[in-house]
Order: C-alpha cells, then sequence, then structure tokens
C-alpha cells in the first residue's frame, strides 16, 4: 500500500504549543489591559476585503500591495485579499458601517494578517498583530495618546528599556511635496549607485527610497535633504506640540529624520519602536497619522492615527511567563472513588480552581503526574476515605497529608 505523506504546513506559518503560545497570549492580554485603561474600544473587522479596500488605501506602489498581497479571486469572480494589516480593513468599516457617528473613534484589535514574503527570523507569512487607530480626530493631542499606548503596552511587556521611540514629521502635503522634488533631485543626480529596487521607486515615489533596505543604498540615503527645511510653520507647529506632549508625560523618543513609513498614506507624524535585539527584523511597533486614507477609500476627509504591533516580534523579547499550572490534581482509586472524584473536580472548577485528573492510571502513575503537573496538591480519594466523607490532600511541595472533608478541600487548596 502506498504511504500517506502527513500533510506540511504552509511555508511561513506557525503552529504553537507551550511557551511560545504563552508568550503570544502573554503579549495579547498585556495589549488588553492597557487597551482599556486608554479606553480604546474593542473591534473586529474580516480577513477578506474586497481587494480595492487594500490596493486603493496602501498605495499601488507599496511593497505590500506590488509583491505582498495574498489575493485571489473567489468563486463568485470577486477579487478578495487577506488582509495584510488592519488600518484599511477599519477604515472601511467607518465608513460602510456607519461608525463615523462615533468619531473620533479610538478602536483597537488583534489578529492574523498575512503577506507573501521570504520567512526569515521575526518575518513570516501569516503573522498577528496589534492595531490602535484613532479616526475622526486632527487633534496633536490624538498623536500623543497613541503614541502613549504603545509605550505603556511595552512597559507593562517589560521592554521600556530595551525599545526607543524613533520619531518623525511627514509635514502636510505642502510640506510632504515640496520635499518631495528635493528628493527626486538628489536621487535622481545618484541614480546609477542605487539599488534596482529604489531606481524603480525614483519615478513613482522617491520618498520610500529613504526606506530602502539596499545596503548600498545607504550613503545615498544619509545624504539626502531632511524634511525640516521643508516644514510649513503649521506642520512645525503640530510636531512640535507632539513633541511637547510627550515630554509632559515622560515618553523617551528620538528623532529620526529619515524614517518614512512603507505606506503611502501617511501625514505627519511618522514612528517606529525599535530595538536591536531582533536583528533585521527590528521594529516591533509602527505607525503614523494618515489623514489621506479615508479619502483614498472615497469617504470625506477625515484625520486619523494608528499604529500596528508584531505579536511575534514582541513574544520573542518577554520574558518567559509562568507556566500553567493546576492548583490541584485528583487522584481517585476504584470505580466509586472515581465518580466521586469527578463530582468533587467539577466543584472546585465551578468554584475557580485550576484542578485536573487524569482519564487513567493507577496509584503510583496518577502521583507521579500530580507532582509533574507542578500542582500544589494532590486530592487523594479512595475507599477508606468516601466512607468518611473526606479526601486526603496532600501539599506536593511539603509532603504533607491530612484528611479534610470533601467541602472543606476547596478551603484546604487555597490555605
Ligand atoms: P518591515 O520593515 O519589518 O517589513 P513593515 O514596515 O512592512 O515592516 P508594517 O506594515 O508597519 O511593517 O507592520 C507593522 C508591524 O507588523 C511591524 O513593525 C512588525 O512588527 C510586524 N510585521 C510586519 N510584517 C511582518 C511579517 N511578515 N512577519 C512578522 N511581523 C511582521
Ligand atoms: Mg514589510
Amino acid at each position: 500500500m502506498a504511504q500517506i505523506q502527513t500533510p506540511q504546513p504552509v511555508r511561513g506559518t506557525q503552529s504553537m504549543l507551550g511557551e511560545e503560545a504563552d508568550r503570544f497570549h502573554a503579549v495579547v492580554a498585556a495589549f488588553d489591559r492597557v487597551r482599556r485603561l486608554f479606553g480604546f474600544k474593542r473591534v473586529e473587522v474580516p480577513v477578506l476585503e474586497p481587494t480595492a479596500v487594500f490596493s486603493r488605501s496602501l498605495g499601488e506602489t507599496t511593497d505590500v500591495v506590488s509583491n505582498e498581497m495574498y489575493t485571489f479571486e473567489d468563486r463568485g469572480g470577486d477579487s478578495v485579499t487577506l488582509r495584510p494589516e488592519f488600518t484599511a480593513g477599519i477604515a472601511r468599516a467607518y465608513l460602510s458601517e456607519g461608525w463615523q457617528q462615533y468619531a473620533p473613534l479610538k478602536v483597537a484589535t488583534h489578529g492574523a494578517a498575512f503577506r507573501y514574503e521570504r520567512p526569515q527570523k521575526g518575518r513570516f507569512r501569516q503573522f498577528h498583530q496589534l492595531d490602535a487607530e484613532i479616526i475622526g480626530a486632527g487633534e496633536p493631542q490624538a498623536d500623543v495618546e497613541v503614541l502613549l499606548f504603545a509605550d505603556q503596552l511595552l512597559r507593562e511587556l517589560g521592554l521600556g528599556k530595551t525599545v526607543v521611540l524613533k520619531l518623525n514629521t511627514l509635514g502636510d502635503p505642502a510640506t510632504r511635496q515640496a520635499w518631495r522634488d528635493a528628493l527626486y533631485e538628489h536621487f535622481n543626480a545618484r541614480a546609477a549607485d542605487l539599488s534596482p529596487d529604489s531606481r524603480d521607486r525614483l519615478e513613482r515615489n522617491p520618498v520610500r527610497i529613504l526606506d530602502s533596505k539596499a545596503h548600498g543604498d545607504w550613503p545615498i540615503v544619509d545624504s539626502a535633504p531632511v524634511i525640516d527645511d521643508f516644514l510649513t510653520s503649521e506642520a512645525a507647529d503640530f510636531f512640535a506640540a507632539v513633541t511637547a506632549g510627550l515630554d509632559a508625560a515622560g515618553v523617551r523618543w528620538e528623532r529620526a529624520p529619515r524614517l518614512v513609513r512603507g505606506l503611502d498614506y501617511y501625514r505627519h507624524t511618522a514612528f517606529e519602536f525599535m530595538t536591536d535585539t531582533l536583528g533585521a527584523q527590528g521594529t516591533v511597533v509602527a505607525g503614523g497619522r494618515y489623514d489621506g486614507l479615508i479619502e483614498a477609500l472615497g469617504g470625506p476627509h477625515t484625520p486619523a492615527i494608528g499604529w500596528a504591533a508584531g505579536i511575534e516580534r514582541l513574544a520573542m523579547m518577554i520574558d518567559a511567563p509562568p507556566p500553567e499550572q493546576p492548583e490541584a490534581v485528583l487522584v481517585p482509586l476504584g470505580e466509586a472513588a472515581e465518580k466521586a472524584a469527578t463530582k468533587l473536580l467539577a466543584e472546585l472548577r465551578r468554584d475557580g480552581i485550576a484542578a485536573d485528573m487524569a482519564y487513567r492510571g493507577n496509584m503510583k502513575k496518577r502521583m507521579q503526574r500530580a507532582a509533574a503537573s507542578g500542582a500544589g496538591h494532590a486530592v487523594i480519594l479512595g475507599d477508606a476515605e468516601l466512607e468518611a466523607g473526606v479526601a486526603q490532600v496532600k501539599d506536593l511541595a511539603t509532603g504533607e497529608q491530612r484528611a479534610v472533608a470533601l467541602e472543606l478541600v476547596n478551603t484546604a487548596i487555597r490555605a
């Protein structure tokens, strides 16, 4: 008979168990705590969107749209795309679901995103993001609030010292246009020395050459004109208000005058929280103000700002969370005791005690498993105990054991 090959995972996807899964969920749990502290409402948006949601809002020339999207025709012939990020889908929902009535809307979500990239450390094809957005607020205080949210999340994860906030402004449209023209001139004069990728970006979007990952481009990028020379006074005032807010709240930041974001829709504030502990994949949180996006989707002019964070990248950096352990393991001896233990197990769990019981095994095996589980107590039930209406509660750390009335087992475990 032909051997059946067991299926392999899709390249760039992950399955997690144990510590890896615990790390992942520790990041999500911290995010949810901080989200609530900042008054961001939880939202859910689809994994699948019409392709136009991303191609229109992210910009046709971005890496994501031109090379990385999982786009396919569904059975009805519509072009759909697995979300490569959250912002565009949230903006789509803001328009199509009537969420405009709640503006300014502070929302947060997390989940899977998909990009067809070369998998490596900290880079996957299915990865997961935390996402926070404020839609319908053009005030610099909104920029400060999303940045403080990210900062507090990183502190909560114990990463306050390993991650730095790199901050830039991309100015208003007038600023950006003048800067773009100057960048074009600078890069065009050195086009022969640029990487093919950057030469490609020259005509379409010269600002994005600043984001080049080709080392050979870096000296040319370093000598490029900086935005400060082109800032309108309104744009400069806006940026000053953002940095003043950060300073007032005690958030450390560094100016990164060449920081631009991969997507085209950003204005004013752009930022990345970076670490040097993850090699090339050092950006853990990235975001900015995207006042042009909702218009690109056909909606009214709507200022907005937000960020996304890679859950896997954060999960790699945090201290391992303590493993989950039961508080008690039940050890029944014999059929009658097994029934009584099933009842006790249900009662303990209903009472909020993490309790476990093996499906089978003799006394010795069960006790070994109880010890290996890391539980604080074993609760032993035999015929003699049943008759007396008690269980032997054994402290697995000290080895001490005593008979406890069945209805008091919960208190004994908690003691
Ligand atoms: P990079 O420069 O690393 O490709 P990006 O600019 O494409 O990042 P964003 O679109 O800003 O990333 O996404 C926000 C965050 O999501 C990133 O800072 C990173 O933490 C995470 N991220 C992005 N792409 C991936 C991926 N393929 N695998 C894992 N995490 C990712
Ligand atoms: Mg990328």
